[in-house]
């Protein structure tokens, strides 16, 4: 079974206390694809610039990922630019260029309408919706993440395609920001009112908690010695989360709770290193390793 995942591909700059890259590769799509396809075969729907070289193309490259739905248009590539706080628990965008986002029309190649796995990676609400719009048959799962920026400068989109969405994958400010609520329980029942089903809170470095039917289930963080830039571990965490469910084929609460441990466990891994670089590099030995490690985090007897 295959993954459609929409989003952004992305050049990113990042300054952390460990370390400032000025351009790299990054996107929510991009490492939503790569962390899910350590699982399943993915399908990616995005737009690049004629900025993004073979070079960078080669991240999709060996392994299961049909980009046929990544367009290449003239101009720039999307660009962000984000500063972390000397503890990392706060990010501040330096700057947002949609360049050729902007004029962005996806079109599902024929052979991805059939998708039943479907994960709207973070972009502009309305291209979420109209990736939807384009499936000929009912998914089995649709997910969906977003950000502060489509909160604040895109409301009524959102709340559009959130009626036609399974799962909502947010963090917790984020949460905050779409409810209006402060109590991340009230939080996830507001948002649960707005249509998804299921509510997945990312919490950085304080885990992820699902709720989802009468299930809460909270996954920790891996305690790690060193975390060098936290980008992209949301998006990490979502391609794990639904790689697993898309390989398993079915959702019921065992698959859920399997998916927020490999949701973590891919999560981990992508604030090892400055962007992809660690994620880009992961055997399934060694994912299949920390998530044992997560199994013996939170193990105990009564
Ligand atoms: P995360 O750290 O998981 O929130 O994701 C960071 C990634 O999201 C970066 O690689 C950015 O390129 C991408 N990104 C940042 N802002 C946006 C936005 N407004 N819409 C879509 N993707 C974004």
């Amino acid at each position: 079974m295959s993954l459609l995942i929409v989003g952004t591909v992305a050049f990113d700059a990042v300054e952390t206390p460990h370390g400032k890259v000025d351009r790299m590769l990054g996107g929510a799509a991009t490492y939503a694809a790569v962390a899910a396809s350590y699982f399943t075969p993915v399908r990616i729907v995005s737009v690049v610039g004629d900025d993004f070289s073979p070079r960078e193309h080669a991240i999709f490259r060996g392994r299961p990922i049909d980009v046929s739905g990544i367009e290449r248009v003239n101009g720039r590539t999307f660009f962000w630019s984000g500063r972390y706080s000397q503890d990392m628990n706060d990010r501040v965008t330096v700057e947002t260029q949609l360049n050729v986002l902007a004029g962005f029309d996806p079109k599902l190649p024929d052979h991805f309408r059939d998708s039943r796995f479907v994960f709207l990676a973070n972009i502009q609400p309305s291209l979420q919706f109209r990736v939807l719009q384009q499936l000929n048959i009912k998914p089995k799962l649709v997910a969906l993440d977003t950000m502060n920026y489509w909160i604040e400068g895109a409301l009524p989109e959102l709340h559009a395609v959130l009626r036609r969405v399974d799962v909502l994958l947010i963090n917790d400010s984020e949460a905050r920001q779409l409810s209006g609520r402060y109590n991340l329980v009230d939080a996830a029942a507001r948002i649960r009112v707005m249509g998804p089903q299921a509510v997945v809170i990312k919490r950085g470095e304080h885990g992820a908690i699902l709720f989802a039917g009468k299930t809460t289930f909270s996954a920790p963080a891996m305690p790690l010695k060193l975390v060098r830039d936290p980008t992209g571990a949301g998006d990490s965490f979502a391609g794990g989360f639904m790689g697993s469910l898309t390989a398993s084929g079915r959702i019921n609460d065992a698959s859920l709770r399997r998916a927020m441990i490999y949701g973590s466990v891919m999560g981990s891994f992508a604030v090892e290193h400055f962007g992809l670089s660690r994620l880009r590099r992961l055997t399934k030995k060694q994912i299949g390793a920390r998530a044992r490690q997560f199994r013996h985090l939170t193990h105990f007897e009564l």
